[in-house]
C-alpha cells in the first residue's frame, strides 16, 4: 500500500471536476491517430500516408508532445514535483481556454464567472461556445470580490476565471482570496498565469496536489518571447489532462514549435536576463511617467506592462500613433476610464514613448 505519499481523497480539497463533465464528452470515442496505435521501434512507417521524403517535417508531430514536456515538468516543476500527466499543452492558451469551456460547460445551460477588468478571451470564448458568462468586477484594489462571486455562482457554475498578475491590471490575486475560492466555488477555478514569470514565487502550481479543481495556464508567449509559435501550458489534476486530451485536435501543436519550444525552454539563463531586465525597466519607466504633468496615475505592476490613467487618453494614443508608437487604449473598458496600457519594450523603445508622451504635454 503506497499511503505515505498517495494522498486519499479526502485530503485534496474543492469540488471534483470529472462530476461535471459533458457527457457527449464522456461518452464519445477519441479519435485515433495512426501514430497512436503503434508504439515501439520502427523502420519504415506506412501508417499515415506522409511523405516518404526526409525534409524534416514530413513526418506529422507527436501528438502527445511527450519529449517537450518532460522538460517543462523539469522547469516548471516544484518541490512536490510536476509529472508529465498533470501537463496539457495547446496551441497558444486561448486553445486551452476554450477546450476547457467544450469540455465542462453545457452550451446554453451552464455558467462561467470572470471578474472584469481582465483578459478578454474568457467572454468571448464563452459566446462562441453558448454558454452565459457572469461577470463580477474586482473591487478597487483589482481584487477578486469573494462573497459575490460564491453568491452569483449557482449549481450550473462550472469556470471561474482568474488571472494572476492580472491583464490588463498588473496586479497578483490575493492568495488567501484564491484559497478560500477553491475550496468553496461549485466548479473549476482557472488561475490564467501567463505573466508569472515577471512574478517569481507567485505560481500556484505547488498547490495542485491539494486541490482538484484547479487549472493552472501559462504560456511561452510572454516571458518567453515565443509568442509565435503558439505553445500554451495548462497544469491540471491528470483527470482534467485526459479530458483535454480526449477532445483537442490529434496533433494541436506542429513539429516546428515543439523543436522551437525545446530550444527555448533549454535556455532558462536567456529567460532570467531579459526578465530582470524588463521589470527593471518597468521600474524606471514607471518612476519617469509618474512625474508627468499629464500622467495621473501609474498603477504597481508585476507583469510587463504597465496600467497608467491619463489626463486625456485617446488623444494621447492617437498622438503616439501619429508617431509610429502604438500602446493598448483601454479608455472605453469599465472602471479603467482615461486608462492606456504599456508594454514594456527595449531601454530605446521605452524612452521614444515617454519622449513622445512629455512632448505632447507641449503642444
Ligand atoms: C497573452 C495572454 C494569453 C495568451 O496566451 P497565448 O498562449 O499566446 O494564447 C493568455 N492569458 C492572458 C491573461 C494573456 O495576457
Amino acid at each position: 500500500m503506497d499511503t505515505e505519499n498517495k494522498k486519499s481523497r479526502s485530503d485534496i480539497l474543492g469540488v471534483d471536476p470529472m462530476t461535471f463533465v459533458r457527457d457527449n464528452i464522456k461518452n464519445m470515442e477519441p479519435y485515433s491517430c495512426a501514430r497512436d496505435e503503434f508504439s515501439g521501434d520502427a523502420d519504415i512507417f506506412l501508417d499515415a500516408n506522409e511523405s516518404p521524403y526526409d525534409n524534416g517535417v514530413n513526418r506529422y508531430p507527436d501528438s502527445s508532445q511527450q519529449q517537450l514536456k518532460d522538460i517543462i515538468s523539469v522547469v516548471k516543476g516544484c518541490e512536490g514535483g510536476l509529472s508529465t500527466d498533470q501537463i496539457f499543452l495547446g496551441n497558444g492558451s486561448d486553445e486551452v481556454i476554450d477546450l476547457l469551456l467544450r469540455a465542462f460547460c453545457e452550451p446554453a445551460q451552464d455558467n462561467i464567472i470572470i471578474c472584469p477588468p481582465t483578459y478578454g478571451m474568457y467572454s468571448v470564448s464563452a459566446s462562441i461556445n453558448n454558454v452565459e458568462c457572469r461577470k463580477v468586477p474586482l473591487d478597487e484594489d483589482f481584487q477578486p470580490r469573494v462573497e459575490t462571486i460564491l453568491s452569483v455562482a449557482d449549481s450550473r457554475s462550472r469556470i471561474l476565471f482568474l488571472c494572476s498578475p492580472n491583464n490588463p491590471t498588473g496586479n497578483i490575486m490575493d492568495n488567501q482570496k484564491v484559497d478560500r475560492l477553491l475550496r468553496e466555488f461549485p466548479g473549476i477555478v482557472v488561475m490564467d498565469e501567463a505573466y508569472v514569470d515577471f512574478a517569481p514565487g507567485c505560481s500556484m502550481v505547488d498547490k495542485l496536489d491539494k486541490y482538484c479543481n484547479l487549472v493552472i495556464l501559462q504560456t511561452l508567449s510572454k516571458a518567453w518571447g515565443m509568442a509565435g509559435i503558439r505553445v500554451g501550458m495548462c497544469f491540471a489534476s491528470t483527470e482534467v489532462v485526459e479530458v483535454l486530451n480526449r477532445i483537442k485536435p490529434p496533433y494541436n501543436v506542429n513539429s516546428l514549435s515543439q523543436q522551437r519550444a525545446m530550444e527555448t525552454l533549454n535556455d532558462k539563463k536567456q529567460l532570467t536576463d531579459h526578465v530582470q531586465e524588463i521589470c527593471g525597466e518597468r521600474e524606471r519607466v514607471k518612476k519617469a511617467l509618474e512625474i508627468l504633468p499629464l500622467v495621473d496615475k501609474v498603477w504597481l505592476s508585476q507583469a510587463n506592462f504597465l496600467l497608467v490613467r491619463v489626463k486625456n487618453a485617446r488623444e494621447l494614443y492617437l498622438y503616439l500613433v501619429k508617431n509610429g508608437v502604438i500602446v493598448r487604449d483601454r479608455s472605453t473598458v469599465k472602471s479603467l476610464e482615461q486608462c492606456l496600457r504599456i508594454s514594456i519594450g527595449t531601454k530605446e523603445q521605452n524612452d521614444r514613448m515617454m519622449e513622445l508622451i512629455a512632448s505632447s504635454c507641449k503642444l
